[in-house]
């Protein structure tokens, strides 16, 4: 029996007159990892910002339950939905440290603080290695690491991450990758929007492909794995 964490059901978007989201519906389990794949502009992006409440949307988004409608993007923050995106928003002229400690910024208990600390220096050594560099100054791994590490020090029950392999090196794409299997050991659910389909194949247990912003396939790792379109289309082009 699994638990619906995130539910998203026949949500659109629009910018003026683009209708960027079509009536995109799927749910994620908890402690699963859900893919997102598509092509550049297919709206996946929109769709990760319309579930932190940065853009206006129609339709429902329920999280552990709950109806998301009018839920300010700082409440649902402090209720564990954490967003990782593409622009990583790091704040440039502040250390890796002060950059972990700005994600505890809604927490209070300072132990599982520390606790979750100690756990990302162990998790990605190399920010370990550079604590007190400033944001700016750091690779673009580097500061893709960080801002998944300032991300989980949010505490999250629900990881987004937005392209998280972007423009990144394979060396570090690994990193990245190995960094996920040991959360997702934890339990941890995360939803996982990304071009780079393959790095999605590796991680996912179940998936979504959306184009022109409409899901055009969903199912099973096995299932996209073993698909036609997706294997012609998506797959091998990274
Ligand atoms: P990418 O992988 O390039 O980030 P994506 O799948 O995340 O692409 P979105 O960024 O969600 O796609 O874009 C979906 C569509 O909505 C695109 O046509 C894009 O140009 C448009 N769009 C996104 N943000 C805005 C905005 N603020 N105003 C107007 N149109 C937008």
């Amino acid at each position: 029996m699994t638990d619906t964490i995130l539910e998203i059901e026949d949500l659109n978007v629009y910018y003026g007159k683009s209708h960027a989201l079509k009536g995109v519906s799927l749910s994620i389990n908890e402690g699963e990892i859900y893919g997102v794949i598509g092509p550049n502009g297919a709206g996946k992006t929109t769709m990760l910002n319309a579930i932190a409440g940065f853009v206006d949307y129609e339709g429902t988004i329920r999280y552990d339950g709950t109806d998301l409608t009018g839920v300010s993007p700082q409440q649902r923050v402090r209720d564990g939905l954490i967003y990782c995106t593409e622009d990583r928003d790091l704040f440039p002229y502040f250390s890796v440290h002060e950059n972990l400690l700005m994600g505890a910024q809604f927490r209070n208990d300072r132990d599982s603080v520390r606790q979750d600390l100690d756990m990302i220096y162990e998790l990605f050594p190399r920010l370990d290695e550079r604590r007190e560099q400033e944001a700016e100054t750091m690779s673009g791994g580097e500061q893709q690491m960080l801002a998944v590490g300032r991300a989980l020090m949010s505490d999250p029950d629900v990881l987004m991450l937005d392209e998280p392999t972007l423009g990144l090196a394979p060396v570090i794409i690994q990193d990245i990758s190995e960094a996920l299997e040991r959360l997702s050991d934890q339990g941890l659910t995360i939803l996982l929007a990304e071009q780079n389909s393959t790095f999605a194949l590796r991680h996912a247990e179940r998936l979504s492909l959306i184009e022109t912003g409409e899901i055009e396939l969903a199912g099973t790792y096995e299932e996209f794995h073993d698909n036609e379109y997706v294997r012609e289309a998506y797959v091998g082009v990274h």
